[in-house]
Order: structure tokens, then sequence, then C-alpha cells
């Protein structure tokens, strides 16, 4: 399956944290992701991933365009729901565009777990 990840700056560490507890099913994807949450999920758990642009330079519509184009099977997006973000309507993009086209999308921990351990036990997403 291709998994586009994306975390928001405070998520990042989340983000890290969760990829490395599931690396064995994350190895088993393609994984896609914007650049630096790309970047980090290679250095520190030397998995392959294709990298887009940082989100706020249009990383985040570019996992948008792969969904519409038919192209992405899932997303797992650690939002911070805290702090405003200045790419917002990329994000709100996105997420519609998810719904467009029903892909799943995790925006948090707890969906994201569940999410994962579908995969894990190969059920049909
Ligand atoms: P980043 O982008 O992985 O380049 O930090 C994430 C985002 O804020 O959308």
């Amino acid at each position: 399956m291709k998994i586009a990840l994306i975390a928001h700056d405070k998520m990042k560490d989340d983000i890290i944290d969760f990829i490395k507890r599931y690396k064995d099913v994350f190895r088993e994807h393609e994984l896609y992701a914007t650049g630096t949450t790309g970047r980090l999920i290679n250095e520190i758990l030397n998995l392959k991933v294709h990298r887009f642009l940082s989100g706020p330079l249009g990383g985040d519509q570019q996992v948008g365009a792969k969904i519409a184009e038919g192209n992405m099977d899932l997303v797992i997006f650690f939002r911070d729901p805290l702090t405003s973000q200045p790419h917002e309507p990329d994000v709100t993009g996105l997420l519609r565009l998810c719904d467009v086209h029903c892909i799943p999308v995790a925006t948090n921990l707890g969906t994201a777990e569940v999410m994962i351990k579908a995969l894990k036990n190969r059920v049909d997403i």
C-alpha cells in the first residue's frame, strides 16, 4: 500500500515513536511523506521514504494530488490541534480530498493505532 505520513512540527516526535513501534509493518509498504517528516523518518528510522516538499511549501498539496490521481491508499497525518498553521488551507484541502476519494486518514494517534493494527492483521482496507 502507498502510505502518506505527515506530522506538524510539535507532533514529529510522536509520529517517529509511532512508526518505530510498527516499523515491521511500515517496512512492508511504500512510504511517502512531506519534506521534514520524511527526512526524519529516513534518518532516524532508516526507512525508505519518497519525499515531497515541506508541508508549508506545498507538500500537503502534493499528497493531495496523489490522492486525486488515485495514487495514495492511506494517510497518517499527526496534526497539531493547538497551534495555528500558516498552511491551514492546504491541510483542509488535503482532508477534503481524502473524503472525496474515500481514502482512510488518521489525524491522531488513536486512529492511527487502529489503522496500523488493521494493516498488521492484513484486514482489507
Ligand atoms: P513537514 O510538513 O513534514 O515538511 O514539516 C508537515 C506539515 O506541516 O504539513
